[in-house]
């Protein structure tokens, strides 16, 4: 008997628990499964922002703010929606989320934004006219609403030192702290599932109960954006009908 019973990702598009309840039932060892690749969900002013720009996206490199995760970070298409962010730096990202932890999004991930803010040949230069240079419009103007208005029409060379920190960290290390994802109604997969090491990774055979094989979502396994899943789904399922 093989399982190919998939994840309870995305239930609308058939995803189940049913793997989860065989587990309890047939004593298998099982990591309980976790919404990945999942939009996220903002609330109060930064969900009022998303909602002006819904539709607006960006290369943008989203990581999480906290020191046990440095390094966990992506750069690519980041999407403002009407419930908050999605695209595949929000997707990438929301696999290794975690409820009250902070994401730290820089909006220019090619340019040093300090550097690029106290160049000489932007001196004389207002700092509206320079942020719209390194955003799309829309959303240099959404950002300098929650500036003091008269900091937008200051020209950078008469900027204060803390006044120009200000400007860079809008847009070099905007920080939130998510309500919520959307969860398993939209996640595109699930982390958790049976054990792998309770079974072989060449046949995909249990090793506990003898006839037994799982593949794809059902392990767990779960992979980033770009084809992983599918593609696991199909090699261990190349595996396991080669040795049954
Ligand atoms: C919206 C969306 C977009 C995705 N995009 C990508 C992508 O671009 N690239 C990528 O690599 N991966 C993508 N994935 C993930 C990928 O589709 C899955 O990882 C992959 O399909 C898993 O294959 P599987 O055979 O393990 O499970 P599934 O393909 O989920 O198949 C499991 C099957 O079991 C059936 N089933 C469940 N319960 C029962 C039951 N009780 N009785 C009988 N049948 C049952 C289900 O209806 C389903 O047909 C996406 C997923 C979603 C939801």
């Amino acid at each position: 008997m093989v399982l190919a019973l998939g994840s309870p990702a995305w239930p609308a598009l058939g995803g189940t628990d049913i793997v989860a309840r065989l587990a309890g039932s047939l004593g298998l060892p099982h990591i309980p499964a976790r919404p990945a690749l999942t939009p996220f969900e903002l609330s109060g002013p930064a969900l009022a922002l998303c909602r002006d720009l819904a539709g607006l996206s960006l290369t943008a490199r989203v990581s999480l703010a906290t020191s046990g995760s440095v390094g966990t970070a992506y750069t690519d298409g980041l999407l403002f929606t009407h419930q908050g962010l999605s695209g595949p730096a929000a997707l990438q990202i929301s696999s290794h989320w975690r409820r009250g932890l902070e994401l730290r999004v820089n909006l220019a991930p090619e340019v040093d934004v300090p550097a690029f803010l106290r160049a000489p040949a932007r001196a004389k230069r207002q700092a509206r006219a320079v942020l719209c240079e390194l955003l799309p419009r829309r959303l240099a103007e959404a950002l300098l609403a929650g500036l003091p208005p008269a900091l937008a029409e200051r020209r950078l060379a008469e900027c204060a030192r803390a006044d120009l920190d200000a400007l860079a960290r809008l847009i070099d290390d905007w920080r939130i702290t998510p309500k919520g994802t959307a969860g398993m109604a939209r996640a595109e997969a699930a982390s958790g599932g049976l054990a792998t090491d309770a079974f072989s990774p060449k046949t995909m055979r249990c090793k506990i109960m003898p006839g037994l094989y799982a593949v794809g979502e059902a392990l767990d396994v779960a992979g980033e954006l770009g084809g992983y899943n599918l593609h696991w789904a199909w090699a261990s399922g190349f595996a396991a009908g080669q040795a049954v």
